[in-house]
C-alpha cells in the first residue's frame, strides 16, 4: 500500500507514521528525517539544504525529488511506503505521479490531517524531538524525565525551525506550496480528510479505517 501523509507543520504526521509503521509494516520515508541526517552528516546536500529549512522555506524540488526517486526503489519498500512530508509542492507530486507510473504503481490514499493554524503554534513551540525521531511537547506529551528521550535515554533538542519566526514561514508556505495538493489528490479521488485535533489514538483509528475501510 502506497500511501501519503499531507498535513501542516506540527499535524501529527510523524507521530502517526511510526504508529502506521508498526500496523502496517511498510516503512514511513521523511524527507524531512532524511534532509536532518544529511545536515547533521555535513555532506554538499545537508550544507545546501540547511540554508533553506533554517528559514523555514521549502529545499528545491529537485532536491527531495532525487532523494525520493532512490528511496522508493529500496528492497523494504516492495509492498509500500508512508510517505511522510512529501510530496509538498504540485511540482513534487506530477513527478511522483511519474516515478510510479514507471514502476507500475500508484497512490493508494492521501491521508490528509487537518488542524487549524491556531494549534499549531503551540503545538511546534513546544516540541521536542529526539534524534531517535520520537517526539514530545513540554506541555501536553511530557517525557518521563525532563529532556530525555523515554525510548532511548538520547537528549531531546528543540528544532531550530520550530521557533516562532521559523513556523510562522512554515505555515505561510504550507499554504501557498502544499495545501494546493488537497484539491490535486481530491480531483484524482485519494483524499482522505481526518480532523487531527483529538487524541494520537483516536486520529490512529480514523487513518486506520481510512485505508483499511
Ligand atoms: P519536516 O520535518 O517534514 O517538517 O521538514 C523540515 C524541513 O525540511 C522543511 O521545513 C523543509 O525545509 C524541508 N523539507 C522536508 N520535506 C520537504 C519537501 N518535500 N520539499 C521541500 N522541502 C522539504
Amino acid at each position: 500500500m502506497n500511501l501519503i501523509l499531507l498535513g501542516p507543520p506540527g499535524a501529527g504526521k510523524g507521530t502517526q507514521a511510526k504508529k502506521m509503521v508498526e500496523k502496517l509494516g511498510i516503512p514511513q520515508i521523511s524527507t524531512g528525517d532524511i534532509l536532518r541526517a544529511a545536515v547533521k552528516e555535513g555532506t554538499a546536500m545537508g550544507i545546501e539544504a540547511k540554508k533553506y529549512m533554517d528559514a523555514g522555506k521549502l529545499v528545491p524540488d529537485e532536491v527531495v525529488i532525487g532523494i525520493i526517486r532512490d528511496r522508493i526503489k529500496e528492497a523494504d519498500c516492495a509492498k509500500g511506503f508512508i510517505l511522510d512530508g512529501f510530496p509538498r509542492t504540485v511540482a513534487q507530486a506530477e513527478a511522483l505521479d511519474e516515478m510510479l507510473k514507471g514502476m507500475g504503481q500508484d497512490i493508494d490514499h492521501v491521508i490528509s490531517i487537518e488542524v487549524p493554524d491556531s494549534a499549531l503554534l503551540e503545538r511546534l513551540t513546544g516540541r521536542r524531538m529526539c534524534s531517535c525521531g520520537a517526539s514530545y511537547h513540554i506541555m501536553f506529551n511530557k517525557p518521563k524525565q525532563e529532556g530525555i528521550c523515554d525510548l532511548c535515554g538520547g537528549k531531546l533538542y528543540h528544532r531550530d525551525d520550530d521557533k516562532e519566526e521559523a513556523i510562522t514561514e512554515r505555515l505561510v508556505n504550507y499554504h501557498r506550496q502544499t495545501a494546493p495538493l488537497i484539491d490535486f489528490y481530491t480531483k484524482k479521488g485519494k483524499v482522505r480528510p481526518i480532523p487531527g485535533t483529538g487524541s494520537v489514538d483516536d486520529i490512529f483509528a480514523a487513518i486506520m479505517d481510512a485505508v483499511e475501510g
